[in-house]
């Protein structure tokens, strides 16, 4: 008979590694499946300084490393494997992956978030990314332009600052949703330049893209704007759809589940940034991590 885990933590994120090593760490039997490699979101992010414990700033790649190494000294490991649907009902959880079918007693979900799309015709031809540090060093000198006005908004901005000749950040309202520690930084960035309250209506390629349509929502003027390249940054969307049907998720897809990560079915935890929550960071994604295996391992303590 295959063999059923204690615990199958889906991601290998912040979130998922804490979970896997403080579970690790309790005794519990788990494994983790990760599609791609260790740190999630966290692993595109060149330099993370809001992490505790790092003054001079962490690389995300690095720090995803070091967890999934934590976590794996404590015993737990780690499966290359793409999730394809999961049963989760009932007291023995069954994941169908790419690599293979699992089973487990309890669950920790963490697959995290990807980039929200503007949805907009030409957004999957070429010139278009949303990760100025995977893609950025494609536009050494050249023009481009960042869509958004949150932190990440911002720090795509600042970054590409560093590399491209131009670039123009285009923002739905006046003012900058992000953090006012950043303003003062754009602000003085000799290379960016501003359109407030315009939405990008249209991407326009010629073999490659030559620039982008962009609507003034005050006045509805439309206005050509050269560009080589477009950083799109209006936020994340959860990886949860696979699990829509079978857990109660929230109008924008989170899965809900309070502080204690339990979500709508016994023995299923969610942690991290594709849970109901009011601030996503990797500290409370490591957060999450630690409490849903401390509830995980009470879950099968108890027999429940
Ligand atoms: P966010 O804070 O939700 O900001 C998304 C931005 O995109 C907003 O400015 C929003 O405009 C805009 N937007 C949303 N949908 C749009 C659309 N369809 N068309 C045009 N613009 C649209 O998302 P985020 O910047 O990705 O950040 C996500 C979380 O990570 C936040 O909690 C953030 O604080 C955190 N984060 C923190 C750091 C850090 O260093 N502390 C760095 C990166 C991210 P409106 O403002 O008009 O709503």
């Amino acid at each position: 008979m295959a063999k059923i885990y204690d615990v199958i933590v889906v991601g290998g994120g912040p979130a998922g590694y804490t979970a896997a090593m403080y579970g690790a760490r309790a005794g519990l039997d788990v494994l983790v499946l990760e599609k791609l490699s260790a740190g999630g979101q966290m692993a595109e992010t060149t330099l993370v300084e809001n992490y505790p414990g790092f003054p001079d700033g962490v690389d995300g790649f690095e720090l995803g490393q070091q967890m999934q190494l934590q976590a794996e000294k404590f015993g737990a490991v780690s499966e290359i494997a793409q999730l394809i649907s999961a049963e989760l009902e009932g007291s023995v959880k069954r994941l169908v992956t790419d690599s293979g079918e699992f089973s487990s007693r309890a669950v920790i979900l963490a697959t995290g978030a990807g980039p929200r799309k503007l949805d907009i015709p030409g957004e999957e031809k070429g010139g278009v990314h949303y990760c100025a540090a995977c893609d950025g060093m494609r536009y050494r000198g050249k023009t481009v332009m960042v869509v958004g006005g949150g932190n990440s908004a911002v720090h795509e901005a600042l970054q590409l600052s560093r590399i491209a000749g131009k670039v123009i950040l285009v923002h739905r309202r006046d003012s900058l949703r992000a953090d006012k520690v950043y303003h003062q930084a754009l602000m003085d960035a000799p290379n960016i330049e501003f359109m407030w309250d315009s939405a990008v209506s249209a991407l326009h390629h010629e073999g490659k893209l030559t620039g982008v349509s962009v609507i003034n929502l005050k006045n509805n003027e439309e206005v050509f704007v050269p560009c080589d390249g477009v950083f799109i940054s209006i936020g994340r969307k959860p990886d949860t759809e696979i699990f829509r049907g079978q857990l109660e998720l929230d109008r924008s897809g989170y899965i809900v589940a309070g502080e204690d990560t339990r979500a709508s079915l016994p023995g299923v935890f969610a942690a991290g940034d594709m849970r109901t929550k009011a601030l996503r960071q990797i500290i409370t994604a490591a957060s999450d991590g630690a409490v849903a295996a401390h509830y995980a391992g009470e879950y099968i303590a108890k027999g429940e």
